[in-house]
């Protein structure tokens, strides 16, 4: 058996290389892989030796020789095959051991020139996994570190590969490589004229991996999978681990999701619950416990059978009080034993541990450079995600009446909420936590009653309430029923071609209204 050695990240490669040369492979290798191995007192020979051809160029022409290639593409059960490679004096290689030039680490280097990317292009590499995994009966090709082990377990155990691992190496094989182009392709297609490169290179690759299939869609008729991105944003659902309960559904992951990303957002101890993608309850407490218990009061009737999160780890507390109510997916970044002892006895109960993004609790996605991506059609419509984070200094009063701290405080913290909530999106708040949320209409008025005709439902009053309005008040209407409820401040963009007569309307009514300048459509 011979083994052709290249690889320019070298983790593992002189335990792989001992262990196939004690199975008594023999060892073929490019330059600095080849004294490597030697250094490690392999017996090893060089490709240059097997070609007849010297490395050249820089090392872009090493292995790209009939020698190699004849000997990776040859069928050995093709006579005619087995026959060319006698009358050319090629040997077989049946094992194929490539990573490639570092070009995905390379390209994401600060200051990274184009000449620096241009050179960290493999072509051989690919070009030998290619041969190699397209005749996968015969050739087992390794392009990751973590294949070696199992690998060699296997030779060891029964002397040779199954075709089962080799076809699946194959496709792991061809997977890098898909990659490996894309990551090229994704460099090169943003870069600009002035050399700075655009958020939308000018051909969209994605490129995700299956976490798992789903037992259906967002409807029963509907076939599902969880996928993630190759390159998985750090605190983001993806990396989430399932604790207990039942295999999450597509409608619980897609709820997960936005109580994930709300809860993530507050840097005291926060709790959203959340229905059909919109937060019906969320608040902020000393501990989990009162922020959970503060959150259900909003619409104890929509909590039911809601999706659960926390910034912080749950306690034994928090978790018998959550445990009193009917919860698909509970979530939070650990969970204290008192609290996985509470949830042993409801297998049902599915719980996600989630780690909170490393640097900090606030702007979490900022610099990550996450895409917020929606299909239409034939096509996709991406976007920068809606990471902005309103601080007070951003806040314009543009009444007569100024809001207190108190009412400031509940102004911002309205406003996270809003942002999470669909549009049109009228939030009550009052005291760190929400006391009605209207969500999804189609005019902002109907959202405000709603608002209001939910908090009444909850029986919670919104005399002295803050209110956050996602996107301008087109009309004065709108003002007038969040007051008419009771509100005695409101955050909203401003911007509309009426903010004239809506200022009016809150100097009419005495309340004090701020504009963010920013708006948070979500739909
Ligand atoms: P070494 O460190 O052994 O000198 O080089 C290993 C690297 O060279 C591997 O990443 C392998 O994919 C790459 N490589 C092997 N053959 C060729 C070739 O013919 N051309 C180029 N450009 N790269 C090659």
């Amino acid at each position: 058996m011979n083994a052709l050695i290249s690889v320019s990240d070298k983790t593992g490669i002189a335990e792989l290389a001992r262990a196939l040369h004690e199975l008594g492979v023999r060892l073929i290798s490019t330059g600095g892989t080849a004294r490597l191995l030697a250094d490690q007192g392999l017996p090893v020979t060089e490709v240059a030796e097997v070609t007849g051809f010297p490395e050249m160029l820089d090392g872009r022409v090493k292995t790209l020789h009939p020698k190699i290639h004849g000997g990776l593409l040859a069928r050995r059960d093709h006579p005619d095959h087995m026959a060319a490679l006698h009358r050319h004096a090629i040997g077989t290689i049946d094992l194929l051991v490539v990573n490639l030039y570092p070009f995905e680490n390379t390209v994401a280097r600060p200051g990274c020139t184009l000449e620096e990317a241009i050179e960290n292009i493999d072509i051989g590499g690919p070009a030998m996994v290619r041969s190699g995994a397209k005749n996968w009966k015969d050739v087992a090709v390794l392009t990751d570190a973590s294949q070696y082990a199992p690998v060699v377990a296997e030779l060891k155990a029964s002397g040779q590969l199954s075709q089962k691992t080799k076809f699946a190496l194959a496709v792991a094989a061809f997977n890098r490589i898909s990659n490996y182009d894309a990551a090229i392709s994704d460099y090169l297609s943003a870069l600009q004229e002035d050399g700075s490169r655009s958020p939308f290179p000018a051909q969209a690759n994605g490129r995700f991996v299956k976490l798992q299939d789903l037992r259906y869609g967002e409807n029963p008729h509907q076939q599902a999978a969880f996928y993630r991105d190759l390159h998985p944003a750090p605190g983001s659902l993806a990396s989430a681990q399932q604790l207990q309960g039942k295999e999450l559904s597509y409608n619980n992951i897609a709820d997960a999701d936005a109580a994930w990303e709300c809860v993530k957002g507050f840097d005291t101890p926060a709790c959203v619950i959340v229905k059909h993608a919109n937060p019906c309850g969320v608040a902020v407490g000393k501990d989990p416990l009162e922020a959970y218990s503060k959150a259900f009061q909003t619409d104890p009737t929509s909590a039911f059978g809601g999706i659960i999160a926390f910034n912080r780890p749950l306690d034994g507390a928090g978790a018998q009080a959550v445990s009193k109510q009917f919860v698909e997916v509970l979530m939070a970044p650990d969970f204290a034993p008192e609290a996985l002892q509470v949830f042993a006895g409801k297998a049902n109960v599915r719980l996600l541990k989630i780690a909170l993004p490393p640097g900090g609790e606030r702007p979490w996605d900022q610099g990550q450079n996450l895409m917020d991506i929606k299909r239409v059609g034939s096509g996709l419509l991406m976007q920068t995600a809606d990471n902005h984070v309103l601080s007070l200094s951003d806040l314009k009063c543009v009444t007569k009446k100024t809001p207190t701290s108190d009412e400031l405080e509940d102004l911002l913290f309205a406003w996270k909420v809003a942002k999470f909530v669909k549009s049109n999106a009228i939030v009550f708040c009052k005291g760190g936590m929400t006391m009605g949320v209207g969500a999804g209409q189609m005019s902002r008025l109907d959202s405000a009653r709603i608002a209001s005709i939910k908090a009444q439902h909850a029986k919670l009053s919104l005399q002295g309430t803050a209110v956050a309005s996602d996107a301008f008040f087109p009309f004065r209407d709108g003002l007038d029923v969040v007051v008419d409820a009771g509100a005695t401040c409101v955050i909203q963009p401003g911007g509309s071609m009426r903010d004239q007569e809506v200022i009016d309307a809150a100097n009419e009514r005495g309340v004090a209204m701020v504009f963010s300048g920013v708006r948070h459509f979500r739909h």
